[in-house]
């Protein structure tokens, strides 16, 4: 099975794709993820895409598809891969079918999260991730039990994203409009995509993907 998991930035899509990856056995693809540790290991690619990232557009494609490229190649013959962020324009799609043709696959499924723009605004500005285990919350929806403590590890040191302030969201949203947005038509064509809503609970919007998957 090959998921593409689409929407805008701050949709959930890094939380349901974690969820996902443990109840069906996927691998969970995240080109953000990606780029961030190439960021932090101050790698040559790192440096180039890191000025980008901050300012909330798009990394040239063939950085990204060259990523998703060597990760994928190590993990072909598993159970498949759930796609986080990648592909973001007609051109990651275009380079993701040549990539999976000749190997007799395909993306079988696209969810699109939906969610409106004002609400992704407060929502990204006040999340934070436990830097131990990678759990997500939320200064307002979802703080940890016990303040400054994760629930799922006890870790008690916290990261927020550099380009989670609400300057840089606008941008990303302009660029998800703009440029990923099609996507839903590129492969609405080849009728794979459901859409599911965003604005649900986090416990929600999995059982709707999960309904989605299950007629795939
Ligand atoms: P994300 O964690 O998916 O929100 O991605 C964070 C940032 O990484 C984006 O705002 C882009 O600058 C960059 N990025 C991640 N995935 C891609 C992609 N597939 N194509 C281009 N840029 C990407």
């Amino acid at each position: 099975m090959i998921l593409v998991l689409l929407g805008p930035p701050g949709a959930g899509k890094g939380t349901q794709a974690k969820r996902l990856q443990d109840m069906r056995a996927l691998v969970q693809l995240s080109t953000g993820d990606m780029l961030r540790a190439a960021v932090a290991a101050g790698s040559e690619l790192g440096q180039r895409a890191g000025d980008i990232m901050e300012r909330g557009e798009l990394v040239p494609d063939e950085i990204v598809i060259g990523l998703i490229a060597e990760r994928m190649d190590a993990d072909m013959d598993g159970t498949g891969f759930i796609l986080d962020g990648f592909p973001r324009t007609i051109g990651q799609a275009e380079a993701l079918d040549k990539l999976l043709g000749p190997r007799g696959k395909g993306v079988d499924r696209v969810v699109v999260i939906e969610v409106d723009d004002d609400a992704l605004v407060a929502r990204i500005a006040g999340r934070f991730t436990c830097a131990k285990c990678g759990e997500g919350y939320h200064d307002q929806f979802k703080k940890p039990k016990v303040e400054g403590v994760c629930d799922v590890c006890g870790g008690t040191n916290f990261t927020r994203r550099r380009d989670d302030t609400e300057e840089v969201v606008r941008s990303r949203l302009k660029a998800y409009h703009a440029q990923t947005e099609p996507l839903i038509g590129y492969y609405g064509a080849q009728d794979k995509v459901r859409a599911v809503d965003g604005m649900a609970d986090i416990e929600t919007v999995q059982k709707e993907i999960d309904q989605t998957l299950d007629g795939a």
